[in-house]
């Protein structure tokens, strides 16, 4: 059975105690490789590894970071087919996802990166013909790198590309849960001429391997997405040692549909953003509020379109949707799914587990499933789920479903369908939500800032935002 091992100081090794955890492939529900339980010790030596290089690459051109980044990048086109099925392999998500989204997504992160760092510049400002004030950024350190399990390869390339463009040396854990793609771009960075130490990958628990980086004096920044609660434990222990931080979490995203929208566009968007990763996506809109009068409608067309969502093996080119990510989110999500019923909602389509034939007999598929009959102040409404549930309200006024939009602890990303650009406007203003899309969804330009209000999380990444964030401005002012 294949071994994965951690990436330190250059090289491929083995976690210092010798012990490993075992690695499932969800659609199989089986055990198909083994990953690193690595602990303070494996932690301890990749810093030390991060530390010694940092000299050399932070003061190495940007161009020769650049390029560096930009061989990656290269390899991860080359390897796409293989990426992609081991994404799968590893994540229960289709194969047809992790080729279209997944993998060339990581090869774009550490381009954009690769190429924004020679258009970062810093600021001057000049109140009068006396003073000269001019903003250095330099980087940090040795920056830690947190990521979870939904886009495995996709969320750790876009921490590590500004980590590293910026001159910082990075130590990072990937999710214990979706380690594989991570491993093989460990090989790919010794391949493209990575010097030994820039990046480093431990590889294991999250208690153990990811809070020895967190605690460790000499990681000054950490950037973290992950859920809301592991991201309170990493602020509560970086805090006291003020180091920077970036907390990218949780989201119980509204999706606002108004009786005047495009209705077939509405339709056929939110099926994607209720469903698309098996509803695994921080950005999917678990919470759909239709106005009344199209409401009956709305449930009926949509429940329509959900009943012929095909879940299947996630390698035929049919499945629609996958396996979810492990045995213990499966019972998450049914558990969730039973708490609405106790809360008086109606199961609309979906609402168990299914067992497929062969090869996945003993995979983790859940049906999709729609709920209607909530309230929006109810459980099921006000936590993250993160599986492929979805609720349907109806509402009565803007005014209301702003209220409704808003009443969760959260506060990532906002969807809202109309043909009334004056109410785009007012809603999208109104809503608290970090990233708001206004008829249409998941639109991604790497430039903009991406990140969550409220507990949705710390700080900003993308373009500018990730750039700031990997460096430290100096102000100088200067008396001429
Ligand atoms: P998680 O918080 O359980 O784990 C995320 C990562 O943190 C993993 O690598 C884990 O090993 C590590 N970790 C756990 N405890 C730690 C600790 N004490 N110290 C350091 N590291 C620790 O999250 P998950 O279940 O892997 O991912 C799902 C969550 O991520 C959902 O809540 C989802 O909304 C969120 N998410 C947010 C975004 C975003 O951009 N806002 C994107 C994707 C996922």
């Amino acid at each position: 059975m294949e071994k994965i091992q951690n990436y330190i100081g250059g090289q491929l090794v083995v976690p210092l105690s010798g012990n490993y955890l075992d690695n499932y492939n969800p659609a199989e529900g089986k055990v198909y490789s083994l990953i690193p339980d690595s602990d303070e010790s494996d932690v301890k030596n990749a810093i030390e590894a991060a530390k010694k290089a940092f000299p050399e690459w932070s003061s190495l051109s940007i161009t020769e970071r650049g390029k560096i980044l930009n061989k990656v990048a290269d390899l991860i086109d080359r390897d796409h087919e293989k990426l992609a099925l081991a994404e799968s392999n590893d994540n229960g998500k289709p194969l047809k996802l992790a080729k279209s989204v997944d993998i060339p997504r990581a090869s774009a992160n550490m381009r954009f990166y690769a190429t924004a760092i020679q258009h970062f510049a810093s600021e001057a400002h000049i109140p009068d013909d006396q003073y000269i004030n001019y903003t250095t950024r330099k980087p940090v350190g040795v920056a830690g790198c947190i990521s979870p399990w939904n886009l495995p390869l996709y969320l750790f390339t876009w921490k590590i590309a500004p980590a590293l463009a910026a001159g910082n040396t990075v130590v990072a854990k990937p999710s214990e849960i979706t380690p594989m793609t991570a491993y093989l771009f460990s090989k790919l960075c010794i391949e493209a001429g990575m010097p030994a130490g820039v990046l480093n990958i431990v590889h294991g628990l999250g208690s153990k391997a990811g809070q020895a980086i967190i605690e460790h004096p000499d990681v000054p920044l950490i950037s973290f997405t992950g859920g809301t609660e592991t991201g309170k434990r990493i602020a509560a222990t970086a805090a006291p040692m003020f180091k920077k931080l970036s907390l990218e979490l949780g989201g119980k995203n509204p999706n606002i549909v108004f009786a005047d929208c495009d209705f077939e566009k509405v339709l056929a968007t939110s099926v994607m953003s209720s469903f698309a990763n098996q509803g695994q996506i921080c950005l999917c809109g678990s919470r759909i509020f239709v106005e009344r009068p199209i409401y009956d409608r709305f449930v009926k067309e949509f429940v329509e379109k959900v009943k012929k969502l095909n879940v299947g093996d996630p390698l035929e080119e049919g499945s629609k949707m996958g396996a979810v990510v492990s045995k213990s989110h499966m019972k998450k999500v049914l558990s969730y799914i039973e708490l609405a019923k106790e809360e008086g909602g109606t199961v609309e389509t979906g609402g168990n587990q299914i067992k497929l034939d062969g090869r996945c007999a003993e995979g983790y598929f859940i049906t999709p499933t729609v709920i209607t009959g909530l309230n929006h102040t109810c459980r099921t409404n006000q936590e993250e789920i993160f599986g492929p549930v979805v609720t349907i309200m109806p509402f009565d006024s803007e005014e209301e479903v702003i209220g409704f939009a808003n009443s969760t602890a959260y506060g990532l990303a906002a969807t809202i369908w109309t043909e009334n650009l004056k109410r785009a406007h007012r809603v999208a203003d109104a809503v608290k939500s970090g990233v708001i899309w206004v008829n249409c969804w998941l639109v991604r330009d790497l430039r903009t800032p991406f990140g969550g209000m409220k507990q949705s999380g710390v700080g900003r990444e993308g373009g500018w935002e990730a750039l700031r964030f990997f460096t430290e401005p100096k102000n100088i002012c200067i008396n001429t």
